[in-house]
């Protein structure tokens, strides 16, 4: 027996681990630097890090209260009913909870291209078929409404990032605002803010008091560094309130997961770290790398390097793991995530020395 014809899904390749890529190269793993996935180079908040060793021995039973908990201080903490907040594995998991409570088989969506590429596989796995808008332009930081609408067909979802991934760019409240406005009734905007926290611009959460075709995601792996865990949420319309329990995969964030981003969401200190020191290595980066850089919202910058695979390639070989951008279909460029006030120098000196 095998499975049904599954040929339309693109199996998902994440980038690979220290680990994996030491063993390949003969290297000792503490010798490299990831900056290949956007994860936070300090961790988790170490407050975190107790809370995951005080839950530990509870593990034997199945989640209870720390789902609700977590629901209700992200709903304080922006200000929205606990209704609106959808926890889930992941954002990830809210980008399937979404496609789970809109997509009817059949039903069209619109991508970024390049961009991340989950959006087109959870809407397939979901029987979506998908189209896209071209984000491939270095000139459009500020993206536009029109970026967007010039490919929009009435499609049933549309996704936004901001700041976009893998390019760095930024959707002004203001384009959202006109996008939300601009499509049919039946469309919903998903604006995914995984690396909200790195921006200067505001949320698009506080445009849910007057829209209901909006949904926001976003997640604890990028900037609260607990990227192993899988937590992350939708901040929802408050009409929404019904649909959670119909969508919401039994036990799915794990009373770990949720107990670490309780503490991590009362580490000011931590988050605030993280942040400067992202803004710092991003304009470090953007300053001191010789090949032409894209402006960024994110904890990462896109730099075009000729023949990423093999710049990709090189820099490893030499102890730094950059992403080499052919699989966003952005083919030249490198995407290089900000790494400590330490690491980021020498990442910057050992890309410049292969490119
Ligand atoms: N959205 C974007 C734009 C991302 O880059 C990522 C992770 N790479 C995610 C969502 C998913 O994040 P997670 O599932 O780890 O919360």
């Amino acid at each position: 027996m095998q499975p049904r014809d599954l040929s339309a899904l693109s199996p998902y390749v994440p980038g690979r681990g220290a680990e994996e890529v030491a063993r390949d190269l003969g290297m000792d793993p503490d010798d490299l630097t990831k900056l290949s996935s956007n994860e936070n180079p300090h961790g988790p908040s170490p407050a975190a890090v107790e809370a995951i060793r005080e839950t530990a021995p509870t593990v034997g039973v199945y989640p209870k209260a720390s789902h609700t908990d977590l629901g209700e201080k992200l709903a304080a903490h922006w200000d929205v009913a606990p209704e609106q907040i959808w926890v889930t594995p992941g954002a990830d998991g809210a980008l399937d909870y979404l496609s789970r409570a809109f997509l009817e088989p059949g039903d069209r969506v619109l991508a970024p291209d390049p961009g991340f590429s989950y959006y087109r596989m959870s809407a397939r796995y979901h029987h979506g078929e998908v189209a896209t808008y071209d984000l491939s332009k270095a000139d459009d930081f500020a993206q536009t409404p029109a970026t967007v609408l010039d490919a929009y067909d009435g499609e049933r979802i549309v996704y936004l990032t901001t700041p976009h991934n893998p390019t760095g760019a930024e959707f002004s409240r203001a384009a959202i605002l006109d996008l939300a406005e601009s499509v049919a009734d039946h469309t919903l905007l998903v604006v995914d803010e995984a690396y909200g926290e790195y921006t200067e611009s505001p949320s698009a959460v506080d445009l849910l008091d007057d829209y209901d075709n909006l949904a926001v995601t976003r997640t604890f792996s990028k900037a609260y560094g607990l990227a192993g865990l899988r937590v992350g949420y939708g901040v929802v319309p408050e009409s929404w309130a019904e649909a959670y329990a119909r969508v919401n995969t039994p036990f799915a964030a794990s009373e770990v997961g949720c107990r670490a981003a309780l503490a991590a969401l009362d580490d000011d200190d931590h988050l605030r770290t993280t942040v400067e020191t992202a803004r710092w290595a991003r304009a470090y980066l953007r300053d001191e790398l010789d090949a032409p850089t894209w402006e960024s919202g994110g904890n990462f910058v896109l730099a075009e390097v000729g023949d990423a695979a093999a710049v990709a390639d090189a820099t490893q070989r030499r102890g730094v793991i950059v992403r080499d951008c052919s699989s966003f279909g952005l083919p030249g460029c490198i995407r290089v995530s900000c790494g400590t006030r330490e690491t980021t120098p020498r990442a910057a000196e050992t890309i410049n020395d292969v490119v």
